[in-house]
């Protein structure tokens, strides 16, 4: 087998694998997947959603938002010494509040996901422009 790197940054690596199977590159690419650690929304509190979307779907779209991945200090919230649900050691807490104010209908965007601890400060999503829902106005979208 052959591997060629075509380019590398910080987001993305693209190269070309020779002299191998399909087999062999799939074995790779699923071996990149579930040993790169990430992190990602996984619980979430709705407590007030005007937006068309219902709750499940704003939790699934939020599940999806990447989030930097640099340094995960991070420990599994089963494996930590607290006693609380969580802790800055086990979670990542983000919250969004946005009330739309003005006349027109609003995009509510991964830059309204507002951390609350100091693990979130370090978790915060890749990418400002993902769109999460849209909310009508006088309406609110709130949730942690
Ligand atoms: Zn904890």
């Amino acid at each position: 087998m052959q591997v060629e790197i075509l380019s590398h940054s910080y987001e993305e690596t693209q190269l070309v694998l020779k002299n191998t199977n399909p087999a062999f590159a799939n074995s790779l690419r699923r071996i990149m997947i579930a040993e790169v650690p990430t992190v990602a929304i996984e619980a979430v509190e709705i407590t007030q959603n005007d937006s068309p979307l219902i709750d499940e779907m704003i939790c699934h779209r939020l599940g999806l938002i990447p989030l930097q991945s640099d340094h995960i200090d991070l420990v599994f919230p089963q494996d930590c010494d607290c006693s609380q649900d969580a802790c800055d050691n086990c979670a990542a807490i983000y919250k969004i509040d946005v009330h739309n104010t003005t006349n027109k209908p609003m995009n509510i965007y991964s830059k309204h996901i507002m951390p609350i601890n100091s693990a979130a400060h370090q978790h915060l999503p890749v990418f400002d422009n993902v769109i999460i829902t849209t909310i009508n106005p006088n309406s609110r979208l709130s949730l942690t």
